[in-house]
């Protein structure tokens, strides 16, 4: 399996996953020009795509979704609360799911996961490949850390996780405590901290690669969600590779294969 952020952040979210010749998109929050040239970029043409499963309806995630899929023939899978909170896709071929369900699309089984965000029925979502049994799982927008989501994602191989923000650089930032409240409340985002005490609870020898996303431009800084998630990550004895995704460039191709017995394992990072 081959996972790509095709870029993360406030301003748009996209995830493309491969195996073999299934591509499966989860969130389209970007415009169709530059979901279709991040693609170009990775020598991915949009007709190749056949679904895109929403996570949530916020314009950062479902931004280009229904245009997109109108256009290029993708199958659209959403949740219920979802679908009637964005008008859109109330009138687009929408296939519904429950927020805890489980499904097939393409090569993977997919396995919705609820989560506490201030959107109508917000998951996230963890992907198996049916082939070979890798998973990768994206968790953003985030508000609060619930025992099935660290459950959800404490086998996966590759694991696309949210770090929106400093605690620290979000109190002296620019916001309004109003808007500070929101973004740090348990139905807001996770903090660098919270992303690494997660990854900590979820880090085992399997995980390949863990990506850290949804970065705040405003409160946070890649260097700084590195280290606190790296902090975190030192005592686990792991050799997951961690890297930090951005707004404005894709990161990957986060790869990983069948499952092999690994005895000398070393911190990766
Ligand atoms: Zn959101
Ligand atoms: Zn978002």
């Amino acid at each position: 399996m081959k996972l790509w952020v095709l870029g993360s952040g406030s301003s748009g979210n996209a995830v493309l996953l491969e195996s073999g010749d299934s591509r499966v998109l989860i969130d389209a929050g970007f415009p169709q020009s530059v979901l279709a040239a991040r693609l170009a970029a990775i020598d991915v043409t949009v007709e190749s795509i056949h679904a895109i499963i929403l996570t949530h309806e916020h314009l950062d995630h479902a931004r280009g979704a229904c245009a997109s899929a109108r256009k290029w023939g993708w199958s659209v899978h959403a949740t219920r609360g979802t679908v009637r909170a964005w008008p859109e896709l109330s009138v687009a071929d929408v296939q519904t799911f429950d927020s805890n369900a489980s499904f097939p699309v393409g090569a993977f089984s997919i396995q919705a996961v609820r989560i506490s965000h201030d959107a109508a029925e917000p998951v996230a979502i963890v992907a198996t490949d049916t082939a070979t049994g890798v998973r990768a799982a994206v968790a953003y927008d985030v508000g609060s850390v619930t025992n099935s989501l660290r459950r959800a994602l404490s086998r996966v191989d590759i694991l696309v996780l949210e770090a929106n923000h400093d605690e620290e650089m979000l109190r002296y930032g620019p916001y309004p405590p109003s808007v500070q409240q929101r973004i740090a409340g348990n139905r807001g985002h996770l903090s660098n901290l919270e992303a690494g005490e997660l990854a900590r609870d979820c880090a085992h020898r399997g995980m390949s690669y863990l990506a850290l996303a949804h970065l705040s431009k405003e409160c946070n800084h890649p260097g700084v969600a590195w280290a606190t998630v790296r902090d975190h990550l030192a005592g686990a004895r792991v050799a997951t590779r961690l890297e930090v995704c951005t707004q404005h460039a894709v990161a990957g191709p986060f790869q990983a294969g069948r499952k092999v017995a690994t005895e000398q394992l070393s911190l990766g990072f």
